[in-house]
């Protein structure tokens, strides 16, 4: 169990949760990159728009 970096809400580890996964807050919607799995850490996930026209 974790905090949302953005709102503070608890974030569950998924069971098949690997670094540099992208899950979901339920409670803001915010994408969590997870980090760390051992202790479980997670930062906000880059919000840029994937761009392939350069
Ligand atoms: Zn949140």
């Amino acid at each position: 169990m974790v905090e949302c970096v953005i709102c503070g809400a608890e974030v569950t580890k998924p069971n098949d949760a690997v670094i540099g996964e992208l899950i979901i807050c339920p409670d803001c919607g915010t994408e969590l990159e997870i980090t760390g799995l051992d202790p479980f850490t997670v930062e906000e996930a880059p919000q840029e728009q994937e761009d392939w026209g350069e």
